[in-house]
């Protein structure tokens, strides 16, 4: 630690910051450590149709299993973008939410998509569409059941966005646009890029049906979504409330802990065997899901 001689410190690099400096430096080495043990994990939530109630698919959400403590992707995937180690783990998270998805398919015949959270620069590598193409001709997962799910401000920091949705469109995978309405110059990008749906933020749900205001944001994207032939998914749905007010808006999707929290393996097992059983009245799954 460097000393301060003086009285007063006109140094930017105070001891805050030399201690966030050291806790990142910590952090990006476990990471490696991390990646290299495989320590990762992924977690499902369902999405759920708010007419039907059925089960449509589930959004993967990655954690980073570090011996008793399970650590949130804010804790760590913005160290990994900064220190590149999203490709890695995002080629990883990609890979497993295929092979999950494909594993739905054939254990439980059930044609469920899988959203895959895409980072700003795993989006942004020159090979990321290529990589993309790999991942489902290795898995086998028809592309039309998985859906990457971008935010505004990487679509919009990126100046080829439009082609690569292009591309990634012309593979036949769906495009959603996660968080909406909390970026900038949302219009704008509605306006030139070809998309599939709009995921209306948390912030937005989470005080309706009492707040007017947020009502009237969330009645809004889904009117938007719909004359733009964009579907919608809610995000953050706590409430039987929240629920029935966004059906009532014509919302088709939602996630949220009303339906179910992110389920690890285990749990999602349990999840989709209960499923099979209860909506289709078929029989459960020969083998016994682990
Ligand atoms: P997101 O994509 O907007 O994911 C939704 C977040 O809301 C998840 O947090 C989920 O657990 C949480 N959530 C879902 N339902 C509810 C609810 O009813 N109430 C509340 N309070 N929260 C709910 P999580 O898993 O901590 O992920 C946070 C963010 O980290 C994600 O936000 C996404 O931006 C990012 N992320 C997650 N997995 C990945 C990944 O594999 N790659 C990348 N690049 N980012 C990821
Ligand atoms: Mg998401
Ligand atoms: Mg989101
Ligand atoms: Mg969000």
């Amino acid at each position: 630690e460097a000393k301060i001689q003086g009285k007063r410190r006109w140094c930017l690099f105070d001891d805050g910051m030399a201690d966030k400096v050291r806790l990142r430096m910590q952090t990006e080495q476990h990471l490696r450590q991390a990646m290299t043990r495989q320590a990762f994990e992924l977690h499902y939530q369902p999405l759920i149709a708010l007419g039907s109630g059925e089960l449509t698919g589930f959004e993967a959400l990655v954690r980073w299993r570090d011996g008793q403590q399970l650590i949130m992707p804010d804790r760590f995937i913005p160290v990994a973008e900064e220190c590149g180690l999203i490709h890695d783990i995002g080629e990883w998270v990609l890979r497993s939410a295929c092979i999950s998805a494909r594993e739905w398919q054939d254990r439980y015949q059930l044609p469920l998509r899988v959203a895959v959270n895409v980072s700003a620069r795993q989006f942004a590598a020159p090979d990321f569409v290529r990589r993309v193409g790999l991942i489902l001709l290795e898995t086998g997962l028809y592309p039309h059941l998985l859906e990457l799910e971008v935010t505004e401000s990487t679509l919009q920091i990126m100046e080829d966005s439009q082609r690569i949705l292009a591309e990634l469109k012309a593979l036949g995978v769906s495009i959603a646009i996660d968080d909406f309405g909390t970026g900038y110059s949302s219009m704008a990008l509605l306006k030139h890029l070809t998309i599939d749906r709009l995921k209306i933020d948390r912030s937005f749900v989470k005080d309706t049906p009492e707040a007017v205001r947020d009502c009237a944001i969330c009645r809004a994207i889904v009117t938007l979504a719909h004359s733009l032939m964009l579907s919608i998914t809610a995000e953050g749905v706590e409430t039987a409330e929240q629920s029935a007010f966004l059906s009532k808006i014509g919302c088709d999707t939602a996630q949220g802990y009303l339906f179910a929290r992110p389920l690890d393996a285990a749990a999602l097992a349990g999840y989709l065997a209960n499923w099979q059983q209860q909506n289709q009245g078929g029989d459960a799954p020969g083998e016994q899901a682990k």
